[in-house]
């Protein structure tokens, strides 16, 4: 054979002789050719580096690839823990507010609480304390008009780490304050004319007390 038919020849083979799909027979004639031509021989180092940057450019594209996703999951998944654990310390502060609020915190029973009137003057307070140790009373109450209080909500609460002490033996109080036994001063400075209807709703558990408001009057500040 020509040596000029062999470079054709070869640069044919060269492919799949690289991919090794050429036989033995072949691969000696391929051999042996690039033994004595340099140009063929510097060809297939070319062919195959030339393979070689390629394979190495789709490896570090599906690498680039795989890097993108992994971030992107990353990311998602970051995202999820962070929503996740919003919604459980929401779901904690709900959960301590309605235990603070409503499960550590009853409507009283009125044989929990002592209640009496404490008159100094012509101020008349409504005084509510807890019988047991380690409870107090707390009061809601709701006005006529923002004028005066009209119902009071008796709770009783069990003492725990949310409530200072001193808060214990003081109870609570709502304080009216008379001009005199016709005549109540209200929170806003207005005077009112009491009348029989005018009356004040203690709340309890188990009972509601009515008082009318005049009844709170200490009627000692006219004797003296
Ligand atoms: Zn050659």
């Amino acid at each position: 054979m020509s040596k000029v038919m062999k470079h054709s020849v070869f640069k044919d083979l060269a492919p799949a002789y690289i991919d090794k799909l050429t036989s033995e027979e072949t691969n000696e004639q391929i051999e042996s050719h690039m033994d004595q031509c340099e140009e063929c021989r510097n060809y297939l180092n070319k062919m195959k580096e030339d393979l070689f940057s390629e394979y190495e450019n789709e490896r570090r594209k599906d690498k680039r690839n795989v890097d993108y996703f992994k971030k992107v999951r990353s990311k998602n998944r970051k995202k999820i823990t962070v929503i996740v654990s919003s919604l459980l310390a929401m779901f904690l502060v709900l959960i301590t507010a309605y235990y603070f609020v409503f499960v550590n915190m009853w409507q009283a029973n009125s044989s929990d609480v002592d209640t009496n009137i404490q008159t100094q003057g012509t101020l008349s307070t409504l005084l509510f304390k807890a019988k047991k140790d380690n409870h107090y009373i707390i009061l809601t109450t709701s006005l006529t008009d923002g004028e005066y209080t009209d119902t009071i909500f008796v709770y009783e609460k069990r003492n725990d780490f949310s409530s200072p002490s001193k808060i214990l033996k003081d109870g609570g109080g709502i304080t009216f304050t008379f001009e005199d036994e016709n005549t109540l001063l209200l929170y806003n400075g207005k005077k009112k004319k009491l009348t029989d209807e005018d009356k004040i709703t203690i709340q309890y558990k188990d009972k509601t007390d009515v008082i009318p408001i005049k009844d709170l009057y200490d009627k000692g500040n006219d004797a003296e």
